[in-house]
């Protein structure tokens, strides 16, 4: 008897399902209450609401707010703005449709009781740049999970899902999802008229710069472990601008972030020998996108990418010139609180390397890639838009569904608009919700129905990297390294190196090209082979195991999109030797690919980008 036969079953029925409890899928809860009353809301959270996802603990900054009650920005100003960023590449109707509906969603976080920072003179919120408001942010978290909690029926906290449930009768329609507690062990079946998944980004796909016992210490959410992106996969969800990997520039072996220093300090950058250094890069950079480097702001690749080449150059480390900013009393307490409130671990690292940031310039680094579609950057599920804005081939049904029908998004999950940022997400968390609620409204008695073959299947795959480790302990009396089994972790550290050596790592200057990228889609494909035979010793190795599932699916969708787009687009995220230069004639467009689970082949396409705003 297998050890999956013994453990309980439990089933659960719901009229929407919300996967991930963070920003976006706080919103989706607290939104999908809102419009459906008398609807059953279930919200699913591999951890607990009350500190998950990318925002646990805490953030300094809201990073999206119009300030339209001022008249201080428009939503088509923050379209131009973040369109600018991504290179011209962006779904301009999901962004437009956020940036109209974000400013109430930060009102609600007041109204919730999250303390705002004013400015004494205007009494309005106190800016940290145009885009970005301040706050005391440490319960922001808490505060948004609070909100969700009253709304949801009810919120089960500590269930990672591990695989999404298709419709009986309509193969393209879903109807739930499975997962398994990670402290009891039971497993979960959730039945659902629609599903939105609002589960993070990736991290931990490419190496990271600290290794051994800091490889926790990354900076995007350690946790965010691509299930946003694995789960729509493989049900056959089209998913667009997965090469649109993101690099961070942040203070070195912390990743405290340095937004507020460069807006609100007013700090600047220098080279290793004190000189100032972006200007020299100019030529060499218009080179190879052209007009792009002269759009103001200049685009964040852009400055990594006169990083990387000063560095390169032998010139670095690269500094931020803090003693200046330190000299002010104000700024130095505003500096150091920017960390107490969401990176304590930099303040830490900064006091353990004798680095006071009054006496010393500390030194920046460039992070290793994450795939996300809230940030800087735009990966993610390709979404149906709103219909009022959104032109007629960006819109096939109800506003943020996937092309898997009953299948909804937000946040990190959805591509195509980058700049969500924490309230972005919540608000498109909300705008998916209000869209599910009606699309439940609207299914009458075609309801979806689940086989049960398939979840009983499901469960024996689930709960089988137990059964491996069990067999297979027995074959060796020490050590971790067995003929039977392969650990999370090892699996793990076999992807991190693929993606770092050849999709574009730090390993290798964030550089790939055809015949790495065909090589690293071989190896990845080994590595596929042998998840089979992962071995999980607990429930928390468990929950290992399945993270590692999703981030190997989704790095090989990230590998296939690099390879799709012949051209380097964003200098400074990465680079294609072999296409060193940006291609607006031939690749001014979106890439799209859909996984077929039956051939297990991988369709790419291109798709036109429309600028809807001038
Ligand atoms: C270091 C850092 C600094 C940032 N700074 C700022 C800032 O200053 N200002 C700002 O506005 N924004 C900031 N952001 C961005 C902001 O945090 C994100 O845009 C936002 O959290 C994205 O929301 P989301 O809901 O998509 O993902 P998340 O908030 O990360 O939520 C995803 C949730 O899904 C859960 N989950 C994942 N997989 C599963 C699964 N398989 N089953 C069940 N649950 C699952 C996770 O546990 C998590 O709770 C920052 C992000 C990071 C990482």
């Amino acid at each position: 008897m297998g050890l999956f036969t013994r453990r309980k079953t439990v089933s659960v029925d719901a009229d929407i399902l919300v996967i991930g409890g963070g920003m976006a899928g706080c919103g989706a809860t607290y939104e999908a209450r809102y419009w459906g009353r008398d609807l059953k809301v279930i919200c699913v959270e591999k951890a607990h609401i009350d500190r998950s996802g990318a925002v646990a603990q805490g953030l300094y900054a809201i990073n999206t707010y119009m300030g339209m009650q001022w008249d201080e920005n428009q939503p088509e100003d923050h379209v131009r703005y973040a369109r600018n960023d991504v290179m011209g590449l962006m779904r301009e109707d999901l962004a437009y449709d956020i940036a109209r509906h974000v400013d109430s969603s930060v009102h609600k976080f007041e109204e919730w009781g999250l303390p705002m920072m004013r400015d004494p003179e205007t009494g309005r919120y106190q800016r940290e740049g145009k885009w970005q408001i301040m706050i005391h942010g440490e319960s922001y978290k808490p505060i948004v999970a609070e909100a969700a909690r009253k709304a949801a029926t009810k919120i089960y906290n500590r269930i990672m899902v591990t695989h999404l449930l298709m419709d009986k009768t309509k193969p393209k329609r879903v109807a739930g999802a499975v997962g398994f507690n990670v402290r009891t062990g039971d497993y979960y079946v959730f039945r659902a008229k629609a599903v939105i998944i609002c589960a993070g980004g990736a991290s931990h796909i490419y190496k990271p710069r600290a290794a051994g016992e800091g490889m926790g210490r990354t900076w995007y959410a350690p946790w965010s472990s691509a299930s946003c992106y694995a789960l729509p996969i493989l049900v056959g969800a089209k998913m667009m601008q997965m090469e649109n990997r993101i690099v961070l520039t942040r203070f070195k072996d912390g990743y405290g972030p340095v937004g507020a220093y460069f807006l609100h300090l007013k700090t600047y950058t220098e080279n290793g020998y004190g000189d100032e250094y972006e200007s020299k890069w100019y030529d060499h950079t218009k080179e190879i996108v052209g007009d792009y480097v002269d759009h103001l702001p200049v685009p964040t690749c852009l400055r990594n990418h006169a990083i990387l080449e000063e560095i390169k150059a032998g010139r670095g480390p690269i500094r931020m010139v803090t003693k200046e900013a330190f000299q002010d009393p104000h700024k130095e307490t505003i500096g150091w609180e920017n960390f107490l409130g969401m990176t304590i671990g930099q303040a830490v690292v900064w006091a353990s390397q004798n680095i006071d940031p009054k006496h010393t310039n500390p030194e920046l680094t460039t992070s290793e890639p994450y795939v996300m579609g809230s940030h800087a950057t735009c990966s993610g599920a390709w979404a149906s838009g709103p219909e009022d804005c959104a032109p007629s081939d960006y819109q096939w049904g109800y506003n943020r569904m996937m092309t898997v029908d009953g299948l909804f998004g937000a946040g990190d999950t959805v591509g195509g608009a980058a700049h969500k940022f924490s309230s972005g997400s919540f608000a498109e968390g909300r705008i998916a919700a209000k869209a599910a609620v009606n699309y439940v409204n609207d299914l009458g008695k075609d309801q979806p129905q689940v086989r049960e073959a398939e979840y009983e299947e499901l469960k024996k795959t689930v709960f089988q990297p137990l059964e491996n480790y069990e067999v297979g302990r027995n074959e060796i009396v020490a050590g971790t390294v067995s003929p039977s089994y392969l650990l999370p972790l090892h699996g793990l550290q076999r992807l991190e190196q693929i993606m770092d050596e050849y999709v574009g790592g730090i390993g290798s200057n964030y550089t790939t090209n055809e015949p790495l990228l065909t090589r690293g889609l071989e190896l990845l494909g080994m590595l596929k082979e042998d998840l089979d035979h992962l071995g999980a010793e607990d429930l928390h190795q468990l929950q290992r195991a399945w993270e590692l599932q999703h981030r190997v699916v989704a790095s090989e969708s990230v590998t296939h999109h690099t390879m799709f787009r012949k051209e380097t687009r964003w200098p400074g995220y990465y680079y294609r030797g072999d296409h060193p230069k940006l291609d607006d004639t031939d690749w001014h467009c979106f890439t799209l690919s859909r996984y077929d689970r039956e051939s297990g082949e991988w369709n790419l396409e291109k798709a036109p980008v429309h600028h809807i705003i001038d």
